[in-house]
């Protein structure tokens, strides 16, 4: 059993079905079922990331079908979909019926909860060749802006992947450099989303990994005190955890004065290990709801933060559901077959296009 604390109502608001869609027989499905038995989980969140360009992992909108077919196997199982492209870089004006205002509501019709975006992670900001302030999302953020819809955006990533230091063949393989200029400058993502924030000032925005703003609480407490439905998750980057620590009073005193605007997450996914899961979702709930000094992100030792109670319930699950809802939306079959039906030509790989095929069978009936 992880979370072996006081608190006994959990919302993991950030995992993902990454990677492949089968592992060893079992299927992403019921995926999150072992996890969600072995915490006191009120419900977890599937961030859909369907846009990318290579790797191993089906990018493309077969991971939004398959996290609403999750929502419809498991009523615990809330699901951020999020934006495709047909073409990387992608010219704005060839989307056509796949504008991204267009691809919002159908999303908000088939029932998903909020909207994920990886479009701020430079290595994907570069294949999607245009800048979040532009027109192509604008739109897209004055519906979500004007309905209250929630969005968990990645933007950046930590320092170190603009030096050189890290700029090693494996991260570069990994695409985690951004030294070359082809990728834009950390200032430049944080100034693009606060041109999103300028125009979009209520905008119900959840910026993920404390938007890599570990290190410098008080410009993240200036944004927070500008924009009120700005917030961000304490999902790891181990970066963040080592920041937190050489600063702990300050970090404690932070968390405690904005804790209305953090959020629990983890970034576990499906397919992966449950050992790796749970002791993700058991340091990030031992560092709000205890003191103790543990092992923790990088091989350095944390020591937990023990916040208010009150600051404690709101971070691991009134603050997911104050911003998206009380529990998940219900899936409307008709709209999630008709995307699949506009969609599956973008499908890549013929395994996921054949479960997307089988599951439209068995659930959407
Ligand atoms: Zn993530």
């Amino acid at each position: 059993m992880i979370f072996n604390g006081e608190i006994k109502e959990v919302i993991d608001g950030h995992l993902h079905i990454d990677g492949c869609y089968e592992d060893d027989g079992a299927d992403f499905l019921n995926g999150f079922d072992e996890y969600i038995e072995k915490g006191p989980f009120r419900a977890v969140c599937i961030a859909a990331l369907p846009s990318g360009k290579k790797g191993a992992a089906n990018r493309d909108p077969s991971n939004n079908i398959m996290a609403a077919f999750c929502k419809i196997a498991n009523p615990k199982v809330y699901a951020f979909g999020g934006l495709t492209y047909r073409n990387y870089p992608q010219d704005p004006d060839a989307l056509g019926d796949m504008a991204l205002d267009v691809q919002y509501k159908e999303l908000m019709d088939i029932g998903f909860d909020g909207i994920k975006m990886l479009e701020g992670k430079p290595n994907l900001y570069r294949y999607v060749g245009n800048r979040l302030d532009s027109d192509m999302f604008d739109g897209f953020f004055a519906e979500a802006e004007k309905n209250g819809t929630h969005i968990l955006m990645h933007a950046c990533d930590p320092i170190e992947f603009w030096t050189e230091e890290y700029a090693t063949p494996e991260y570069i393989a990994k695409g985690w450099s951004y030294v070359s200029d082809e990728y834009p400058k950390k200032e430049e993502i944080y100034a693009q989303v606060e041109n999103i924030l300028k125009k979009h000032p209520r905008l119900s925005l959840t910026l993920a990994h404390f938007y890599f703003m570990a290190d410098d609480l008080c410009r993240l407490g200036a944004l927070f005190d500008k924009y009120e439905n700005l917030g961000v998750d304490i999902t790891p980057g181990g970066e963040m955890y080592v920041s937190f620590e050489k600063n702990r009073d300050k970090t404690r005193d932070f968390f405690n004065k904005y804790s209305d605007r953090i959020m629990l997450g983890t970034d576990g996914s499906f397919p992966k290990c449950m050992r790796a899961m749970e002791w993700l979702a058991d340091r990030t709930y031992r560092y709000i709801t205890t003191n103790d000094t543990f092992m923790g992100f990088e091989d350095k030792y944390q020591t937990g933060l023990l916040l208010e109670r009150d600051a404690q319930e709101k971070i691991l699950s009134k603050n997911f559901i104050r911003r998206v809802s009380d529990s998940p939306k219900p899936i409307n079959k008709a709209a999630l077959k008709k995307y699949i039906e506009k969609y599956k030509h973008l499908i890549r790989d013929e395994k996921a296009l054949a479960l997307v095929e089988k599951y439209s069978e068995q659930l959407l009936k």
